[in-house]
């Protein structure tokens, strides 16, 4: 493979790939249409599309602050949003979590989810009922005024941390992230190794993602997995238990970046071009539903982030945004089917992406 030791390393030519592998652009706010997706998806035996089978994953967004601003993020999260869940939206999912025993994992994200003053109640209200807690936590949230109490919270509730570091390299880190953030997250992991985060038999899982920095794929999971923990290791002492390789989505904040850069069509092309059928029962709105700071429901983060609600199953062909407040289980959203469009074929291309990594 590429040097590890180099920060080109992540720009990994696309013939080294395995498998076959989105401020001014109102336009790229809306799914991206085309009907490319559809399109694969029928030449590869998925006639009707994509429904759900499970709701194993309860994915929520607890709003979009965040304390930083990361050039790809496809939330468009920052210091200055002010949409953040309530308490009593929390105690309505908590209800119907209660009545629904196949949901396995509450997955919790944002902007930065710690932000939001109902986390703890969310974090050990889903644990008491015997839920697994994954955080996607950005690490630097750690240091910000108010979260002291943030280590204990995780330790106490056995919450396994996915945190983002896009390389192991300090510049490439504070490119993406901001200046100073590559040094935060450094301490940060230290802290949380330091806490049992990330060792064997601890119960404390510390995984890490990364995303590419331009308009190309991931590299191999499994062997960029092997250069962080090596580097990570040699550089800083700090341990981890797997990494997870995540495909840029084109919407949002990265749209904005490929359109200032006139790299749209290359990008597009790449995915259609990289279209693996294999990553396709594995996507992750098979068995997962996303759930807005709004309580609205989504088939997954990024319909959610596109504003392209879930389908009413009693009422197909509705598309006004359903509410946790019109379910009494998770389990009534098995069988809807699930909205597709272009953006969709970043969870397929190469070897599939989805919030814990590649697919295949
Ligand atoms: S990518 Fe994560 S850390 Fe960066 S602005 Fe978005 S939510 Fe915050
Ligand atoms: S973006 Fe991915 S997870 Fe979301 S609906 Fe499309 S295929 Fe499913």
């Amino acid at each position: 493979m590429t040097d590890p030791a180099s920060p080109s390393f992540v720009e990994l030519p696309i013939s080294k790939i395995p498998g076959k592998c989105p401020s001014d652009l109102p336009s790229l706010v809306q799914p991206l249409a085309g009907g490319k997706f559809e399109g694969l998806l029928q030449e590869s035996g998925y006639a009707k599309g994509l429904s759900r089978s499970s709701v194993t994953t309860l994915q929520v967004n607890v709003g979009k602050l965040c304390n930083q601003a990361c050039h790809h993020c496809h939330v468009d999260a920052g210091p200055k949003r002010t949409e953040i869940m309530e308490e009593k939206t929390v105690d309505r999912i908590l209800l119907l979590l209660e009545r629904s025993p196949e949901v396995e994992v509450v997955d919790i994200t944002g902007g930065a989810p710690e932000l939001c003053p109902s986390f703890p109640k969310l974090v050990q209200g889903a644990r008491s009922l015997g839920k697994k807690i994954i955080v996607r936590c950005n690490l630097t949230v750690i240091y910000e005024p108010g979260m002291e109490h943030l280590p204990d919270l995780y330790v106490d509730n056995e919450v396994e941390i996915v945190a983002s570091l896009p390389c192991y390299l300090e510049d490439n880190v504070d490119k993406q992230r901001g200046s100073g953030t590559f040094k935060k997250s450094i301490d940060a992991l230290l802290l949380l190794n330091n806490l049992g985060y990330g060792k064997e038999g601890s119960g404390l899982s510390l995984h890490l993602v990364f995303n590419p920095i331009g308009a190309s794929l991931p590299p191999s999971q499994a062997d960029l997995e092997a250069a962080y923990k090596k580097e990570l290791q040699a550089r800083y002492g700090i341990i981890f238990n797997q990494l997870f390789t995540i495909t840029n989505m084109p919407i949002s904040r990265f749209s904005e970046q490929l359109a200032r850069e006139g790299k749209e069509e290359h990008y597009m092309g790449l995915l259609v071009d990289h279209f693996n059928a294999e990553t396709v029962p594995g996507v992750m709105c098979l068995s997962t539903v996303s759930i807005s700071f709004e309580g609205q429901i989504y088939d997954c983060d990024f319909n959610q982030m596109l504003e392209f609600p879930t389908e009413k199953p009693s009422q197909p062909g509705d598309f006004t945004p359903p509410t946790i407040w019109d379910y009494e289980s998770w389990n009534e959203l098995v069988g809807c089917r699930i909205r597709t469009a272009d953006h969709c074929l970043g969870c397929t291309a190469g070897s599939g992406s989805s919030c814990t990594g590649s697919l295949t």
